[in-house]
């Protein structure tokens, strides 16, 4: 059991940033307002996840870090990527590779639980003090599993893929409130918002510069979204944020739509900043389902293409959507 777990370990948690993202998402669907992250080393030597959800009884907490033990099959929530066969996978998996151990606390119950897994081996559960909600802390990430440990790089780079991350989960759901500290430093501290607000604190842009609000529409699909003008850019595609029906993507399709449609006015190496949610109609976009990856495939890539460059170009012409 061990030795299966940890090589399942590896395949779904590659990295310190995948680790977050099913805690982010663990707390999402839990219904988290409020979400508390932070980062030590990189996520490496530790990073905590502390949510004020429904929380975990103290029997679930055993069964939450068993294999394939879901309470959500059947489910699909707002930015839950991970669909059957990679269900109840998360928790285990982490606590294969690595020092987890949970705390939680459900509404109306008196006191908190903790468990504890540590490579593998699972600890009874423990009353202890704590708040409503769920606190997840994981230390000594792939301390079990070297092999996967030496894939790591530098604290700098897995802090910066974990902050991406998180910033893409930030902008699924602008009605929770997120504060990110990584590595001593605070990164964000959002309060819960609409759409446009959250999109232009992840953007760093404001209707100083010029941010448009676009709207475009075809085949059945939506576009809607905040775009800068070309004054406003990056020298790295960092400032891209995409939802495909809700969830965030980096899919390639439409990171070269944007780049097209801004191809005539960018200077060239610099990178439009832009915050796009796309809807398609479910039977017209494959989810690829490992759960390392977000990869898309749309039924009919050209007219997704379109609509983004037609929507993007219209707005950057006319300085509205
Ligand atoms: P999955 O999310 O696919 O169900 P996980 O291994 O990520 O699998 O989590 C296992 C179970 O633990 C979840 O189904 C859920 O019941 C519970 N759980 C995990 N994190 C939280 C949380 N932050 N709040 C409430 N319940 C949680
Ligand atoms: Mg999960």
């Amino acid at each position: 059991e061990v030795i299966v777990n940890r090589i399942a370990a590896g395949e779904v948690i590659e990295r310190p940033a995948a680790a977050v993202k099913e805690l982010i998402e663990n707390a999402i669907d839990a219904g988290a307002l409020r979400l508390d992250i932070s980062l030590d080393g990189g996520g490496v030597e530790r990073m905590i996840v502390t949510d004020d959800g429904v929380g975990i009884s103290p029997d679930d907490l055993t069964l939450a870090v068993e294999r394939h033990c879901t309470s959500k099959l059947g489910d699909e929530t707002l930015v839950h990527i991970n669909t059957l066969g990679f269900r109840g996978e998360a928790l285990p998996s982490i606590g294969a590779a690595a020092r987890l151990s949970i705390t939680s606390r459900p509404k109306g119950e008196s006191g908190a639980w903790r468990i504890r897994v540590e490579g593998g081996k699972t600890y009874p559960p423990e009353p202890v003090a704590g708040a409503y909600g769920t606190s997840v802390v994981v230390e000594d990430l792939f301390f079990a599993t070297p092999a996967r440990r030496k894939f790591l790089k530098s604290a700098r780079v897995e802090g910066r893929h974990v902050e991406s991350v998180v910033r893409r989960l930030a902008l699924a759901v602008p009605q929770t409130a997120f504060r990110f500290v990584l590595d001593g430093r605070e990164v964000l501290d959002l309060p819960a918002q609409d759409m446009a607000a959250r999109a232009a604190a992840l953007l760093d842009a404001s209707e100083a510069d010029g941010f448009l609000n676009i709207a475009g529409e075809r085949e059945g699909m939506t576009l809607s979204g905040f775009i800068c003008p070309p004054s406003v850019h990056r020298s790295t595609a960092n400032g891209q944020f995409m939802l495909v029906n809700g969830r965030p993507v980096v899919d390639p399709v439409l990171k070269t739509a944007v780049r097209v449609a801004y191809r005539r006015v960018i200077e060239p190496g610099r990178h439009p900043v832009v915050a796009l949610m796309l809807t398609v109609p479910p039977e017209q976009v494959d989810v690829n389902v490992h759960p390392a990856k977000t990869e898309l495939r749309f039924a009919d890539e050209a007219a997704v293409r379109s609509l983004v460059i037609g929507t993007l170009q219209r707005a950057l012409e006319h300085g509205a959507g």
